[in-house]
């Protein structure tokens, strides 16, 4: 029972560095990984949008509120829509800590949208999406607002089970997306996308169709959507979702709401697109531990795991879940670790003030133990270690990593299996 409260707790951990693929878990093409995945803002994403000729409305970004009231003035539009920038969806329904209901306002009036703005820059906005705290919004978008006659979803994303780009449409779009997909799935339309040979007419057709365009806007949505999926393929895309897709009394198709996430092994080629990433989201440990080539992710006990490899990640955590301790977090080395590596993840995870105890379990298959060892004296050593430390180390060079240990007189405590320490671990903390 206990043991697998503690994979919930890193499952959850796991998820929640996913969460901006919710729409994996929305239609069941369900994926867990620990990988994080650039995710822009609304406005860089429609951006990016408006050089594929994808039609969006007109915008201007602000940092305050004066920039944003003077924005709105700006754009000489009938109505107005400010839109709270965070990375995550469900805005229209939020709240923010200043008591505003909703991240995103319509008004006829532009002299009020600095007020607004003032309700909304600086305060954090908890969605569906967001943690129970919210995210503190730094930046609004002011908008062209445009009568909306119509809502619909479309989104085109990587799907495993397909083993390619799927669109999914629904001619029920808005802010109430998830219930649909809930009660009634049969309004969710699929179309895979054959990779080699791209979106053809007649998919975007039917799925224009699907979608419940009619008339002239049938073909002006399928060409929307074989724009957006160019898009999708000149980004790197692994998701481009569209919430609302929605058509005007004007006649027009236009993409309301924008939400792009990227392939992280292209950064290499998309040079424009990762640098316009912000980080100001993620956490920060998680960041610096990225640039190290480390994997970290943050619980909420106060023993702090040092492993390689997702799995023993997760049997350490079960293991101390098990003696009765709570894991602070773990830190994933991963295989082909070099001494400052090591150095680097002692640093991040003794500057956790939650952090009581460290245990490190390491099984050297790739890695080579001694360096691990090396690594581990080396930040004792100028880190001035306060907390006990465990080590339990197995595999590759293994003897010399205890030779390097025992003789560096420093007050390690060593275990000889896993088992061993994780009761170490926790007993150092009750005494
Ligand atoms: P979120 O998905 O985070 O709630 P959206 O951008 O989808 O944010 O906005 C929520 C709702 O606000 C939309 O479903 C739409 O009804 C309305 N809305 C958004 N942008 C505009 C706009 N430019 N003009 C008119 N209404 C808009
Ligand atoms: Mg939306």
């Amino acid at each position: 029972m206990a043991a697998s409260m503690a994979s919930q707790a890193v499952v959850r951990a796991l998820r929640e560095t996913t969460s901006k693929h919710r729409l994996f878990d929305k239609f069941k093409c369900a994926r867990l990984s620990s990988r994080r995945w650039l995710n822009l803002q609304e406005y860089q994403s429609k951006k990016l949008m408006q050089e594929s000729g994808v039609t969006v409305q007109r915008f201007y970004v602000a940092d305050t509120a004066s920039q944003a009231l003077e924005a709105a003035k700006r754009l000489e539009a009938k109505e107005i829509v400010l839109k709270a920038q965070i990375l995550a969806g469900g805005r229209g329904k939020g709240l923010f800590d200043s008591g505003l209901k909703g991240g995103v306002h319509l008004t006829k009036d532009p002299s009020v949208v600095g007020e607004l703005a003032n309700k909304m820059l600086g305060f954090s906005l908890t969605t569906k999406q967001t943690p129970k705290e919210g995210v503190k919004v730094k930046t609004v978008m002011v908008a062209e607002a445009m009568d909306i006659s119509r809502e619909t979803y479309f989104a085109i994303l990587m799907d495993r089970a397909c083993n390619g780009p799927v669109m999914v449409g629904s001619p029920q779009g808005g802010v109430d997306i998830e219930e649909v997909a809930a009660t009634t799935p049969e309004l969710i339309f699929k179309e895979p996308i054959d990779i080699w040979e791209g979106v053809r007419d007649d998919q975007a057709l039917r799925m224009a169709g699907n979608l419940g365009f009619k008339g002239p806007l049938e073909s002006q949505a399928a060409d929307q959507i074989k724009r957006l999926y160019d898009l999708f393929l000149k980004v790197d895309a692994t998701q481009v979702e569209v919430n609302p897709l929605g058509e005007t009394p004007e006649g027009q198709v236009v993409c309301f709401d924008a939400k792009i996430n990227f392939d992280d092994n292209a950064e290499f080629r998309q040079k424009a697109v990762f640098a316009m990433d912000d980080m100001s989201e993620s956490d920060p440990t998680e960041t610096e531990a990225a640039k190290w080539d480390l994997k970290y992710i943050g619980l909420d006990g106060n023993i702090a795991c040092f492993v390689n490899g997702a799995g023993l990640a997760m049997a350490t955590c079960d293991i101390i879940d098990l003696h009765g301790g709570k894991p602070a977090n773990f830190l994933d080395l991963g295989g082909g670790v070099k001494e400052n590596q090591v150095y680097q993840a002692f640093k991040l995870l003794t500057a956790d003030p939650k952090v009581e105890a460290i245990l490190v379990n390491i099984f050297g298959g790739i890695v080579n133990c001694a360096i691990i060892a090396n690594g581990i004296t080396k930040a004792c050593r100028e880190l001035e270690l306060k907390v006990p430390l465990v080590v339990r180390l197995e595999g590759t060079n293994v003897q010399e990593a205890k030779r390097i240990l025992s003789e560096s007189g420093l007050p390690i405590t060593s275990a000889s299996d896993l088992d061993d320490a994780a009761k170490k671990a926790v007993a150092s903390i009750r005494k």
